[in-house]
């Protein structure tokens, strides 16, 4: 029976509301969720990529109880507390070599602007002052504050708030599937990483602070992996001149590609690296930035890090996190997100068969994006009228699966939906969701 409580069926003092205006969400577990009126829709996107380890997980829930019956929040400055100092230790034996002090926040937005605010104090803190300039790529999506957004690529939200920051130099992102040059990919890896180096010069290196990027891009190139040889390009131009590399890893961390960090799959590693999204699952507002000693201990010195906000490191949300981090290795879910990764990309492969209008697909682990193009040749996208890229979310809704997508791909237009369940689904359940997908795009082709 139809209820009446659905928050779309009421009036709302909400900002906005779904543009779908479904019914409101009831309950959650697992690969599902339902709504209001008793359907079930399997969680294709796990939200925006956030709830890595299922929803309603009962570990984590006892976890937070229990937190919750002693102490929900203390004040950081009037109290150290043991989930924090616990969830700090274990996030930092899980980054590259050398990344051991962890900063809390409490989002995506937060973590990069952390990294940003350290790679700036530190270069005061060591006679760099004159370092500034954060390169970043287009397209690309590093948050909604001001200071994320400065260093993200992606007009239609920078634009309106240009006047009201500073805003950075961008290169283009590694969209080496699009080129049509002749090159072979290590050669374009290595082409694109050198419009970093050119980006550099032209600035005058001494200007530049640092350059941030997702090693593995989320939602505005949908999931662009560079060629092999961008990776380590990339550092070593940074090495030369001194700039510090920013791993934005919201999206693509928490074992979501199949290694802890995206990073891990290049023989590079970055020296900030920013978390959220699936750090803590959804459970909890949590995130995180892991930055070196070598980066942190002048900053201290030179009076502390200008930088913090008052919710971080609280004990919940620790908490939630160590509970996360636990259930993840206790399942070996970051080698369930490799093998299922591994296995749903694929059967996406297969569907280029009978969609010719499918033209990529790309990612890593559960990380999976699949790109329409109007001609498989030249990767001429489809026409914007036909609105391909909603019309896909609805279809698939209206058969019980949620999935994301977004019309842009390096920098012009083009139509994907990215496949990124929780990393605890089976092949069974890829099965169910390969199923709705089939049905969907045969919808989109009818
Ligand atoms: N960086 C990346 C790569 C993201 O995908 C997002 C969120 N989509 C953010 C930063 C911002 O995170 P939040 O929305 O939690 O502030």
């Amino acid at each position: 029976m139809p209820s009446d409580h659905g928050s779309n069926r009421r009036p709302s003092h909400l900002f906005y509301q779904s543009r779908l205006r479904r019914p409101a969400v009831d309950r959650a577990e697992g690969i599902y969720l339902w709504d209001q009126d008793g359907r079930r829709q399997i969680d294709g996107s796990s939200g925006a990529m956030v709830v890595n380890i299922g929803h309603s997980n009962p570990y984590v829930l006892d976890a937070m109880r229990r937190q919750m019956e002693k102490v929900t929040f203390a004040y950081r400055l009037h109290f150290e507390n043991d989930a924090a100092e616990d969830l700090a230790a274990r996030t930092a034996a899980l980054m590259p070599p050398g990344l051991e002090r962890i900063f809390f926040v409490s989002g995506g937005s937060e973590a990069v602007e952390s990294c940003l605010k350290l790679a700036r104090q530190y270069a005061l803190a060591t006679g760099q002052g004159g370092r500034w300039k954060v390169i970043s790529r287009f397209p690309s999506y590093h948050g909604s504050t001001l200071g994320a957004l400065a260093v993200t690529g992606y007009d239609a939200l920078t634009q309106p708030f240009a006047p009201m920051m500073r805003e950075m130099p961008k290169i283009a992102a590694p969209t080496a599937y699009l080129d049509r040059d002749g090159l072979s990919m290590p050669e374009r890896g290595r082409r694109y990483a050198d419009l970093l180096e050119a980006e550099i010069l032209a600035q005058g290196p001494d200007s530049v602070l640092a350059f941030i990027m997702e090693p593995i891009g989320g939602a505005s190139t949908g999931a662009l992996v560079a060629p092999d040889s961008y990776y380590p390009r990339i550092r070593e131009i940074c090495d030369r001149y001194k700039i510090i590399l920013i791993y934005d890893e919201v999206m693509s961390g928490a074992g979501r590609t199949g290694k802890f960090l995206g990073a891990e799959h290049w023989p590079a590693s970055p020296d900030l690296v920013a978390l959220s999204k699936g750090f803590a699952s959804g459970y909890c507002p949590l995130g995180a930035m892991a930055a070196p000693d070598w980066m942190v201990q002048p900053v201290l010195d030179a009076g502390g890090f200008q930088h913090g906000h008052t919710y971080a490191g609280n004990p919940l949300a620790c908490a939630a996190g160590l509970a996360v981090l636990d259930e993840i290795a206790a399942h070996d879910l970051v080698g369930n997100a490799a093998r299922m990764g591994a296995i749903l990309k694929s059967r996406l492969e297969g569907l280029k068969a009978r969609f010719p209008f499918i033209g990529d697909v790309r990612g890593k682990g559960l990380l999976l994006a699949a790109e329409f193009v109007a001609d498989v040749e030249t990767m001429a996208p489809l026409p914007k009228e036909l609105n391909a890229y909603q019309r896909v979310v609805d279809l698939a809704y209206e058969r019980g699966l949620i999935i994301y997508s977004r019309r842009t791909r390096g920098g012009v237009e083009g139509d994907h939906f990215l496949v990124c369940p929780p990393m605890i689904i089976t092949e069974a359940q890829i099965d169910e969701i390969m199923e709705i997908l089939v049905a969907t795009l045969d919808a989109l082709a009818a």
